[in-house]
């Protein structure tokens, strides 16, 4: 993914306001001398750390998110600042880190407890230190996604948060910390150099990393040497089928919804809408009306649910790939106003627009937009035609399909190659805590939460005792 890192010649990131382009703050870059001071750390704590039960470091954990609570207010006003979003939208990503956590801890439990069966035990291993690269669209969640269950199952951690949001890392960090044993959890910041000198090294054991899938191959050749355990969790261009039975009017108020999210700077933003062609006109009438309701602007002032690309690179990026759509035929529905107060020339505000008879040729249907960009397409109406159309792309994370035929639905639903798949709903709106998030194809490579995700943070090992 673009983005607009800047580093001085002291070694510091210059963090950005998106919305204003004021700077917020200069961030010490991790020297490598630093970071084999911090990987002996992590080595030498984990000794200790790893005695622990699950149990007792689950509860420390619980402890950990109480503190989280308590730094709220501080922790959403810099994610807006640093990020961008709307002020609710970082309210949400708060409320996930601290909410339904219990429900989280007891699945975690469950999964990585030991198992007998008859003389064998079957335990969880962990793997030992492992290193966290996260992004900047969700600054906060992504990073509790990975470390929650690392920590849970016996790693001691090292989070690299993403270079354009490294205050929102570092607070997290620094609020976690309190209620850990030293050295069981650390940041270092910088941007992917330091990244790559994390997986390099030889002190760190297994790498999760949630990004760009071009980053996560970079991580893959780089793991390859020491075989290094990889979880990746990247890219999409997440497909909606709309049939010509679907309830239209739902249909539309999501397509806009969930392509519009964090200004679509969501790994699973809906990126291609793929409408039948009977109700073709009708859903385009629809969308642009409920487009019409989003205002773009400063994430701090509650009436606007669009905030600004993270960068000025990003904004660019996405300017590309909606002009190569209108220059290959595409048209233009609605484009929005951007705000027009700003003084510095700096702001990466990009409008809301929606774009029809968009097709394969054109960037927008095969690589990541990432902005907040509803683009449709119209498409036979046949099953297979969905099919096809959905897995049309090397990535497979999200999709949705929408029909008032539900044996349909399920027929589509299992053919799409996607790690979550919506009926009549965008997938992330209802997935339970037990569910796993999971990228098919170039989308993922390992996976976290849900059951399957605990388990994926620690080796089992098997026990088998002739005296017991
Ligand atoms: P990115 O790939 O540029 O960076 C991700 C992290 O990896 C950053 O911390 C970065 O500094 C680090 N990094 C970069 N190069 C590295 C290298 N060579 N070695 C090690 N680390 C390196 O991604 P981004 O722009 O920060 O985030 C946006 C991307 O993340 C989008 O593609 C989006 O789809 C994806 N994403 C995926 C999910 C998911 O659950 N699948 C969730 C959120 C975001």
């Amino acid at each position: 993914m673009v983005q607009g890192v800047i580093i001085d010649n002291d070694g510091c990131l210059i963090n950005i306001n998106p919305a204003t382009g004021d700077m917020i703050s200069k961030v010490k870059c991790t020297t490598p001398e630093q970071l084999d001071v911090i990987i002996d750390t992590a080595k030498s704590s984990q000794k200790e750390w790893r005695k622990k039960s699950v149990e007792e470091r689950v509860d420390i954990l619980k402890e950990c998110i109480k503190e989280l609570t308590d730094v709220s207010d501080q922790m959403i006003q810099l994610i807006v600042q640093e990020m961008g979003k709307p002020i609710a939208e970082a309210k949400e990503e708060m409320e996930y880190a601290v909410n339904d956590q219990d429900a989280y801890f007891d699945i975690l439990l469950e999964s990585i407890k030991p198992k007998k069966y008859g003389k064998s035990t079957v335990v969880r291993h962990p793997y030992g230190v492992v290193a966290i690269m996260s992004p900047w669209n969700y600054p906060l969640g992504e990073i509790m996604l990975l470390a929650l269950p690392s920590l849970a199952s016996g790693n001691t951690v090292i989070v690299k948060p993403s270079e354009v949001v490294p205050e929102t890392g570092a607070l997290l960090v620094k609020t976690l910390q309190k209620c850990l044993p030293p050295g069981v959890l650390q940041v270092a910041q910088g941007a992917g150099s330091v990244g790559e000198a994390l997986v390099k090294h030889n002190g760190i054991d297994l790498v999760a990393m949630t990004g760009s899938s071009a980053t996560g191959r970079k991580i893959l050749e780089a793991a390859a040497p020491q075989l290094k355990r990889v979880i990746l969790e990247m890219g999409g261009k997440d497909p909606m089928i709309v049939c010509a039975d679907a309830d239209l009017e739902k249909a539309a108020n999501d397509a806009v919804m969930y392509s519009l999210s964090n200004a679509g700077q969501v790994c699973c933003s809906i990126e291609r809408i793929y409408v039948a062609e009977t109700v073709y006109d009708k859903f385009q009438v629809l969308a642009k009306e409920v487009a019409k309701d989003y205002k773009v602007g400063n994430g701090m002032e509650t009436e606007n649910n669009v905030g600004p690309l993270v960068s000025m690179m990003q904004k660019e990026h996405v300017k590309n790939q909606v002009e190569d759509a209108v220059f290959k035929g595409a048209t233009m529905l609605h484009q929005s106003e951007i705000p027009n107060d700003v003084s510095k020339n700096e702001s990466c505000f990009y409008p809301v627009t929606v774009l029809s008879d968009v097709d394969d040729t054109m960037k927008l249907f095969t690589t990541e937009t990432f902005g907040p960009v509803v683009a449709i397409a119209k498409f036979d109406g046949s099953e297979a035609s969905a099919v096809r159309l959905a897995n049309d792309t090397e990535y497979g994370l999200g999709s949705s399909v929408y029909t008032q035929d539900t044996e349909k639905a399920n027929r589509i639903a299992e053919l799409i190659d996607a790690g979550q798949v919506g009926i009549n709903c965008y997938p992330i709106e209802f997935m339970g805590v037990q569910c796993p998030w999971v990228g098919h194809k170039h989308s993922g490579f390992g996976y976290h939460s849900g059951k399957d995700g605990c388990l994926q943070f620690s080796i089992p090992k098997t026990i088998v005792s002739a005296t017991d």
